[in-house]
């Protein structure tokens, strides 16, 4: 299995990701979990991303692509992977092509988890006060979900236009939306 997970922030897409990968027994790579991580340890690429992950916009393609390019090119991922937080545009979208089609392998689904954004923009400032994430302020999140509808949203259309997208509603108790997103796979 080698897919991309889309959908707006709040929609469940990590929480999904993690059990769909336990699922499938294939590796996650969330380009926002690996952009935190080195914001925590304060890397080179942490302090480059920092300031596009607190103001909620993207972090800029070159950072983005070459960060994915290196992931892709490790051993975990040769017999599959879930993509989560990226593409995020269409220009990612077509360099994503070009890193599988350097590797020799295709994308099976994009799977597209759907939520409308009042539901998002409550599930995302309960987080805040959870995990306390520098990104989950309410303009922030706003921010977001516009950058989500401006540059990744036109993605659904890209891969639905290559047969290749599946959609789940994400509303509903977590391990509900996991067997939808499992039915949907298989049914496609
Ligand atoms: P969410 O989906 O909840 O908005 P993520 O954890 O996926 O959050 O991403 C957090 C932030 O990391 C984004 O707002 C963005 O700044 C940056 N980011 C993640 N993935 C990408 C990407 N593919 N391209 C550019 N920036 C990204």
């Amino acid at each position: 299995m080698r897919a991309v997970l889309l959908g707006p922030p709040g929609a469940g897409k990590g929480t999904q990701a993690a059990l769909l990968a336990e699922r499938w027994g294939i590796p996650t790579i969330s380009t926002g979990d690996i952009f935190r991580a080195n914001i925590k340890g304060q890397t080179e690429l942490g302090r480059k991303a920092q300031e596009y992950t607190n103001a909620g916009t993207l972090v800029p393609d070159e950072i983005t692509n070459a960060m994915v390019r290196d992931r892709l090119a490790q051993d975990d991922v040769v017999d599959g992977f879930l993509l989560d937080g990226y593409p995020r545009n269409p220009d990612q979208a077509v360099e994503l092509d070009s890193m599988l089609a350097d590797l020799g392998v295709e994308l099976n689904a994009a799977i597209e988890i759907t939520a409308d954004s009042e539901v998002v923009i409550e599930r995302l400032l309960k987080r805040a006060e959870i995990e306390g994430r520098a990104d989950d302020t309410e303009p922030v999140i706003r921010k977001r979900l516009e950058v989500y509808a401006t540059s990744t949203a036109p993605l659904t259309a890209f891969y639905a236009g290559r047969g290749l997208l599946v959609q789940a509603d994400g509303i509903g108790e977590v391990a509900e939306v996991t067997e939808r997103i499992v039915g949907a796979v298989e049914a496609h």
